[in-house]
C-alpha cells in the first residue's frame, strides 16, 4: 500500500519526469497551442518540490493541498488550474490516511478526474489531459476491482494512459486554444494528455 512517503516520491518523479519531457512537451505545444506547455510544468513542479521539501507533509491531504495550491499560483494557462485541482481534489479524497491501497488509490484518482471534469467541462474525446485520465481511471478501478495490488493497479492504468494519449491523434480539440484551430488540430499528440500520461507513468514507477 502507498504511504505519504510514497507519495511524495510519486511527485518527484512527476518532477523529474515533466523536467526529462519538458522540451517535448512544449514541442507538442507548439503545433496545436501556444508553446508553454513543458515550461508551464516545469516552472510548476520545480516550485512544487522545494515546496514540499520546505513542509514536510505527513500526511496525504497535507501533501496534495500543497501541490495543488502550487501549481495553481505558480502555473499559468488551463493546465495551472486543472492540475491544482486533480491534486486538490485527489488529497481530499485521500485523506490522512497513513497508507493507501489499491480501492483508496483508485478512488483519490477518480476524484481528481472528476475534479479536472466539473472545472475545465471537457468530455472524452475532446483531444484533452481526460483522454489519458479517463482509461487510467478505469483500468485502475478493474484492476483494484479484481484484488491487484497497488503496483499491478498502476502498471495496467500506465499502460491505458498510454493508449488514451495516442488516441489523441486524429481528434479535432473542442476545448482549450488548440480548439481555435478547428480541423487543424486533427493528426497531432494533445500535449495535456502527454504530460498526464507521465503523471500515472511516475505513479507507477514510484511504488515499483
Ligand atoms: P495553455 O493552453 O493555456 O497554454 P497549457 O499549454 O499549459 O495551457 O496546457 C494545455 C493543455 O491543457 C491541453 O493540451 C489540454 O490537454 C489541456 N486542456 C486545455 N483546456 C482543457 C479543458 N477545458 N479541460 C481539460 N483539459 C484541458
Ligand atoms: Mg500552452
Ligand atoms: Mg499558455
Amino acid at each position: 500500500d502507498a504511504t505519504t512517503r510514497d507519495l511524495i516520491g510519486w511527485i518527484e518523479r512527476f518532477h523529474d519526469l515533466v523536467r526529462e519531457h519538458q522540451a517535448e512537451l512544449t514541442e507538442l505545444d507548439s503545433v496545436i497551442g501556444d508553446a508553454d506547455h513543458g515550461s508551464n510544468l516545469a516552472r510548476g513542479m520545480d516550485a512544487v518540490v522545494a515546496k514540499v521539501q520546505a513542509d514536510a507533509p505527513t500526511t496525504p491531504a497535507d501533501l496534495f493541498k500543497t501541490v495543488g495550491m502550487t501549481l495553481v499560483s505558480t502555473v499559468g494557462g488551463a493546465s495551472g488550474p486543472l492540475y491544482g485541482t486533480f491534486f486538490l481534489r485527489f488529497g481530499g479524497s485521500a485523506g490522512a490516511a497513513e497508507a493507501l491501497d489499491a480501492t483508496a488509490l483508485g478512488a483519490a484518482l477518480r476524484a481528481g478526474l472528476d475534479g479536472v471534469v466539473a472545472r475545465g467541462k471537457a468530455a472524452p474525446g475532446d483531444k484533452t489531459m481526460i483522454d489519458a485520465l479517463t482509461p487510467a481511471a478505469d483500468a485502475w478501478d478493474a484492476a483494484a476491482a479484481s484484488g491487484a495490488s497497488v503496483l499491478d493497479a498502476a502498471s495496467a492504468a500506465r499502460d491505458a494512459a498510454r493508449e488514451g494519449r495516442d488516441s489523441t491523434i486524429p481528434l479535432v480539440a473542442r476545448k482549450g486554444r488548440a480548439s481555435y484551430l478547428g480541423e487543424r488540430s486533427a493528426g497531432h499528440l494533445d500535449p495535456g494528455a502527454a504530460s498526464t500520461t507521465l503523471l500515472i507513468e511516475a505513479l507507477a514507477d514510484a511504488l515499483a
